[in-house]
């Protein structure tokens, strides 16, 4: 979403003038298309498909409603429960407290206030949720709603918690009676008045991106929840989008997306394949920004100095844009969008963006890392992962989930706090940083509301189903119940904080069934598998697929080892800032909790006070400023030859190293198991002097 303060939002112009600080880096030539590998004859392998001349994007977009049939699919999230006591389960229960505090008439306060009606006498929230009331208002009010209903529909799919869906059945019905007070379309807590700024290029935050939000929730609710009020709500609030997106011209539309709108189209796509009425993909495509689109089409990263969490969404409506029209550029947007953010534009969690931007060329990742603390934002990886979802249906290659464990483990179970439920904003890699939390009540991110799904859903995503059997992607302690074809499994592993996963069929007919056990990518070598306590001849590469192709029977067992090294990872941009690695887990340097409050943790959103940003003259410098810390002087390395083993010592606790023979040593614990400390992720590393 868009920077801010507690409540106070960092200017347009503030954010344009860290756009502008950015342009002082060095110009490095975007590639215009991804590395290629050569052939043995010394001649450029042939490009993925043929890059068009001309922009293929314009303002004649046809649609015809024609579904692409996908080669595999996740399993129902209503088929997938996760077993009790893991970092996994954890989260889940740590979510649900939370999203159980919050009171659904504070939370529909906004809405009931602006159709008119009586509030109920509920407090109204703050933060970005803060209405009219003698206080500096917020204009993203009611987008934690939206995400509070997809995040409600998520869990009930996840759980089954009845009292989540009742919750949200009944903020439905609140919401459709607040529609109905204003018309029998528009839905929002905020005025009609705002629409005109927006159509006139007036200053207005981000009205769309909070209207996708409601939308978005109201499609969960009905297709995880199966409230069908929910859709009648949808359908209405999509007719209004139609109505006013209709009379402009498509110079003017272009002109509107130019404001952070988000993922609109693709609620607009499903309600298209869902209704089977392309009216409302129609209506989708007027929300496809020809400037963001085009460039990827044609494998051109031009993704410098825009806002992140605006675009992913973006990327992730194509996605569905292809899926349910079949049009070949669509498919080409997501898929080089992702491979470019992936592989170009991530640091060592996964995470991406700076400051909510992209702020430098692509691969230069240490130079961006120095222009904000800011790194990471929740939301994009959020997105990010459920783009990864997404394109992995399309071609089940197990790179996908690498990547998509490595988002998981690192960025997203180590920013939830523990107990309490709370979320973060950005997980920074600056040196010294600390890991910051929304308030109870006053508060209210973008990060908070994906913070409410995310945790919602770890069901999502961990076994997946084709033809021929299933693939397990995660190794997370769940059982699986694929219902149709009597087969029940069920996964013991400690993961990642062990290094071996068990998997035990519970049930089976005796049909013939593929089971693929993702091997990581990380691994050094093919993993060792035991089937009923016999070790396996054959084994997988890392990176691939073991196959179990049997008729299974109750009982069976299978156990696979991965066992877990050192490593490091360097900048692709600076080789001697680097992050270290165990297994699948990125280490931090513990720098201690000197001078840190709860004052610094909980609340603020900016991390401020760190010398590069400081210096640099940010503007985020001057941004909600949290309480004075401590100068913390960020120890660097000499690596004492090339094996880290040599230097980076394993202590007497599982997972936890230390350097040896530094200047300063730091212990080295995973990233996602350090709160309340400051840490460092990366290390300028300078090579020994033999
Ligand atoms: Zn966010």
């Amino acid at each position: 979403m868009s920077h801010s303060g507690n409540v106070k939002r960092l200017s347009r112009r503030e954010f344009g003038g860290l756009v502008a600080a950015a342009a002082a880096l060095p110009m490095v030539p975007a590639p215009q298309n991804p590395p290629q590998t050569r052939q043995p004859d010394g001649t450029p392998p042939p490009l993925r498909r043929l890059v068009p001349d001309a922009p293929p994007f314009d303002a004649t977009l046809e649609f015809t409603l024609r579904p692409v049939t996908l080669p595999a699919e996740p399993f129902p999230m209503t088929q997938v429960r996760l077993l009790p006591n893991s970092a996994f389960s954890d989260a889940q229960e740590w979510n649900r407290g939370y999203m159980a505090r919050l009171d659904a008439d504070r939370m529909l306060y906004t809405f009931r206030a602006n159709a008119g009606l009586p509030t109920a006498s509920a407090k109204p929230l703050g933060g970005w949720e803060q209405p009219e009331n003698g206080q500096r208002a917020s204009e993203l009010r009611g987008h934690f709603a939206g995400h509070f209903l997809s995040a409600s529909a998520l869990l009930f799919a996840s759980t089954g918690d009845s009292a989540a869906k009742s919750k949200a059945d009944y903020m439905v019905a609140e919401m459709a009676k607040c529609q109905e007070k204003l018309g029998g379309k528009y839905l929002s807590a905020f005025p009609t008045t705002w629409w005109d700024r927006l159509e006139k290029g007036q200053r207005v935050w981000a009205p769309f991106y909070t209207i996708h939000k409601i939308t978005a929730g109201m499609w969960d609710m009905y297709r995880l929840a199966g409230n069908k009020q929910a859709l009648r709500v949808l359908e209405g609030m999509s007719a209004w989008a139609d109505e006013w997106t209709a009379p402009k011209t498509y110079e003017h539309m272009q002109q509107i997306l130019t404001i952070e709108f988000g993922g609109i189209a693709e609620t607009l796509y499903h309600l298209a394949a869902e209704t089977r009425d392309a009216r409302w993909a129609t209506v989708g495509d007027r929300f496809q920004k020809r400037s963001f689109i085009n460039p990827l089409a044609q494998h051109r990263d031009e993704l410098r100095g825009l806002h992140v969490n605006t675009h992913v969404p973006q990327a992730i409506a194509a996605a569905r844009r292809y899926e349910i029209s079949g049009d070949y550029r669509f498919h080409d947007v997501a898929d080089y969008f992702f491979h470019e953010v992936s592989t170009a534009r991530s640091y060592v969690t996964g995470g991406t963006s700076n400051a909510e931007a992209w702020l430098a060329p692509p691969r230069r990742l240490a130079a961006e890392l120095k222009m904000s603390a800011n790194t990471a934002e929740c939301c994009c990886a959020y997105n990010m992962l459920k783009l990864a979802r997404q394109l992995y249906s399309w071609r089940p290659d197990s790179a996908y989930f690498d990547y998509y464990e490595r988002l998981l483990l690192n960025h997203r179970i180590g920013t939830i706090r523990p107990k309490v439920g709370t979320t973060q904003y950005y997980l920074s890699m600056a040196p010294g940083a600390w890991k910051t939390f929304n308030t109870e009540d006053q508060t209210f991110w973008c990060c908070t509301g994906s913070g409410v799904e995310e945790y919602a859903k770890l069901t999502d995503s961990i076994y997946w189903r084709d033809r021929d059997g299933l693939y397990v992607n995660l190794f997370i302690p769940s059982e699986l119940d694929w219902t149709e074809k009597g087969f029940k499994l069920r996964q013991e592993t400690a993961y990642p904080n062990s290094e071996t996963t068990t998997l035990t069929v519970v049930a089976a007919r005796p049909d013939t069934l593929a089971m693929r056990l993702r091997v990581p990518g990380w691994l050094r070598s093919a993993p060792s598998i035991k089937v009923n306590g016999r070790a396996l001849d054959a084994s997988a590469a890392p990176g691939s697929y073991l196959s179990l192709n049997r008729a299974w029977k109750a009982g069976d067992k299978i156990e696979m080892e991965l066992p877990m090294h050192l490593r490091a990872e360097a900048m692709p941009d600076d080789s001697q800032l680097q992050a270290f690695l165990y297994g699948p887990l990125v280490l931090a340097g513990d720098l201690g909790a000197e001078g840190l409050t709860e004052a610094h943790i909980v609340g603020p959103n900016l991390r401020v006070g760190f010398p590069n940003v400081e210096q640099n003259g940010s503007p985020l410098a001057a941004v909600n400023r949290t309480p004075p810390i401590p100068d913390l002087e960020i120890p660097t390395f000499r690596a004492a030859g090339t094996d880290l083993a040599s230097w980076i010592k394993p202590t007497d606790k599982p997972q936890v190293f230390r350097t040896t023979g530094q200047k300063k040593d730091v212990t080295l614990v995973p990233l996602n198991s350090l709160f309340d400390r400051r840490y460092s992720v990366y290390w300028q590393v300078a090579r020994a002097q033999s």
